[in-house]
């Protein structure tokens, strides 16, 4: 077949996201469902990682409110990812964005937005990727009565106000938390503008209830503000691989979604790969059978020798083991094209995993995609990376940590989402003191290492704070001498800093005073005494109230110049105004000291 000039409007590729338990994979298999049983002879509904949703089916399920609405219908249909969640949303990459077109975000009534929820937004918002809120599980509000797959605005008029006011309550805690976030967000069928206001559609996965809603406003949103990204073109292929998949007889195949193009069998291609990019030859392209006419479990694939965007296809072809999910795929049309197709398809995965010579953590993940969505929640939380790549934590990352311990300790740490870690890199994890975080969720993952960060930055601080001379002015307070000399028992109010035991004061002039024994206030011994507060404290010295220092005096502590550069510079967001004030002009004092030494 030849390629034309031809254009056409593809369906929309469609993702499901939200927290775990809010009711994903429900909302799918319902949409698979409806998807299976509408299918028409001859339509293919059951994709290889994706179902197409064609829009017949939905035109007979979304009928009354259909007539309601009446919106003029462009699209095919959905391509729905069958799998939910953002690692498979994360692979679906395409350069700097996401080739979804797209999301369902799906929230539990009565829980609202959750960690993973707000995780989901965020990734959502950095690809720049639509979404529609599925408001899930209306059924479980006490009283409801289920009319199954109907359309929400239906059935909700046939609770009784009590229920009706109890979703009211329940959307608009979900309003208030999206405002939180900086989102608008509304009930879908009070919403005017829906370029500014995030769709609310109460559902209910489980009956059906509100899915023609949910899917009438996705073709609307789709139709209305997609529409560009979705003419398609009849021309070589472009897609992404989704997964990656060992099948018996047919060696390392690839789940590829397709969102431009026509992909052929024999077409000549080149898949993104870890290493360097495969060109290969698709020998099959595979697409699932239709349950009635699958006669024994090995005999689940169907031929085909095309498909058009967009689809999910199985294609077998030579080397794809070098390949990784999130790559892309490019189908070659002139060979001439080859250098720079390339040059493109490396380039694009070279932004992902790289060695960066900097202090910063050591990332490893299962993908290119869930790379990519750790290093941006990283770069979010403001940690630097020194290296990122996809596979197993081997020797190498250990060593490379090793080497960051030595520059900056607290960002020594591997984080590894979904990989394996080998027994040898644990060991000598475990010999240079490398901690390694490995957790199956993203988010979970940067907040362990952000949790042990901060620590290990409180204990960095702690030591040095115990070794330095700690910023202090405390002045004697008029008629509160009770000892004279040694040792020296007086009244004082602490101007500046926090006093302990064990601090040198000197007077104005530089002269030694004393170190502090004990503070008391009242009848308790201190530890410490804040700023402000008023304390009786004795001081070992060799000086004597009333001739070396005097009531109303100021006392000093006597930070050494290292150490005064050094709170300053690092620890300012430690201390108190007064504190950074003393030091200033310690400081100050100190240079223009060392200025007044003349040599000759
Ligand atoms: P996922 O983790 O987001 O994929 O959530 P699941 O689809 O596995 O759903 C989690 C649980 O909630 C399962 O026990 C579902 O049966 C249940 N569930 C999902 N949707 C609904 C719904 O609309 N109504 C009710 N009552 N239960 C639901």
């Amino acid at each position: 077949m030849a390629y034309s000039e031809e254009t056409y409007i593809r369906a929309p590729i469609v993702v499901v996201l939200g927290h775990v338990d809010a009711g994903k994979t429900t909302l799918l298999d319902k949409i698979r469902g409806t998807a299976v049983a509408k299918r028409e002879p001859g339509t293919m509904t059951q994709h290889i990682g994706a179902s197409f949703l064609p829009w017949k089916a939905l035109e007979e399920i979304s009928g009354p409110l259909l007539e309601r609405i009446r919106v003029e219908i462009k699209i095919p249909g959905f391509l729905v990812i069958d799998t939910p969640g953002h690692e498979a949303f994360s692979n679906l990459r395409s350069r700097g964005g996401s080739i979804a077109d797209i999301a369902i975000l799906v929230v539990d009534v009565q829980k609202g937005l959750e960690p993973q929820t707000f995780e989901s937004i965020e990734i959502l918002r950095s690809k720049r990727v639509p979404f529609v809120v599925a408001v899930n599980k209306i059924d479980k509000i006490p009283g409801w009565r289920s009319n199954p797959n109907r359309p929400f605005i239906e059935s909700i008029k046939s609770q009784d106000e009590a229920v009706a006011l109890k979703l009211e309550e329940l959307l608009s805690y979900i309003i208030e938390q999206f405002k939180s976030i900086g989102f608008r967000a509304d009930r879908y069928d009070r919403i005017k503008d829906f370029t500014k206001i995030v769709a609310l559609v109460p559902v209910s996965a489980l009956t059906g209830e509100g899915l023609p809603d949910l899917l009438l406003v996705l073709a609307g949103l789709s139709q209305r503000f997609l529409i560009k990204r979705l003419v398609a073109r009849v021309a070589p292929a472009r897609g992404v691989v989704l997964e990656l998949k060992e099948e018996i007889g047919l060696g390392t195949t690839a789940t590829v979604i397709v969102y431009d193009g026509v992909l052929r069998k024999g077409d000549l291609t080149v898949v993104g790969g870890l290493e360097k990019p495969v060109v290969t030859r698709i020998r099959l392209l595979l697409m699932p059978k239709p349950l009635d006419e699958m006669r024994s479990p090995e005999d689940r694939f169907l031929e085909v020798e095309r498909v058009y965007a967009a689809a999910g296809v199985k294609i077998v072809a030579d080397g794809l083991e070098a390949s990784v999910p999130g790559a892309p795929l490019v189908v070659l049309s002139r060979e001439e094209e080859l250098n720079k197709i390339l040059r493109d398809v490396q380039e694009e995965i070279q932004t992902t995993r790289f060695q960066r010579d900097i202090a910063g953590v050591i990332v490893k993940a299962d993908t290119l995609g869930t790379l990519e969505a750790l290093i941006g929640y990283l770069k979010k939380n403001n940690v630097p990376v020194r290296l990122a790549d996809v596979g197993p934590v081997v020797k190498r990352d250990i060593v490379e940590a090793a080497f960051v311990k030595s520059l900056d300790p607290p960002l020594a740490a591997v984080l590894a989402f979904n990989v394996k870690v080998l027994p040898e890199s644990r060991e000598e994890a475990a010999q240079k003191g490398i901690p390694i975080f490995a957790e199956r969720i993203i988010y979970r993952l940067v907040e362990n290492y952000l949790k042990w960060y901060s620590e290990q930055r409180e204990l960095e601080k702690k030591k040095i704070f115990e070794k330095i001379t700690p910023p202090v002015v405390v002045q004697i307070l008029p008629g509160y001498v009770f000892r004279r000399r040694n040792p020296i028992i007086v009244g004082v109010r602490v101007v500046a800093g926090r006093l302990r035991p064990g601090v040198r004061l000197v007077t104005r002039d530089g002269r030694e005073v004393g170190d502090v024994m004990q503070i008391r206030e009242h009848d308790r011994v201190l530890e410490v005494a804040e700023e402000g507060s008023e304390v009786a404290i004795s001081i070992r010295s060799k000086a004597i109230v009333g001739r070396q220092v005097d009531e109303g005096d100021y006392l000093y502590s006597d930070v050494p110049l290292d150490e005064i550069n050094l709170l300053l510079e690092k620890y300012s967001n430690d201390m108190t105004e007064n504190e950074k004030e003393y030091l200033r002009r310690l400081l100050k004092f100190k240079l223009k000291l060392a200025s007044e030494i003349e040599f000759p």
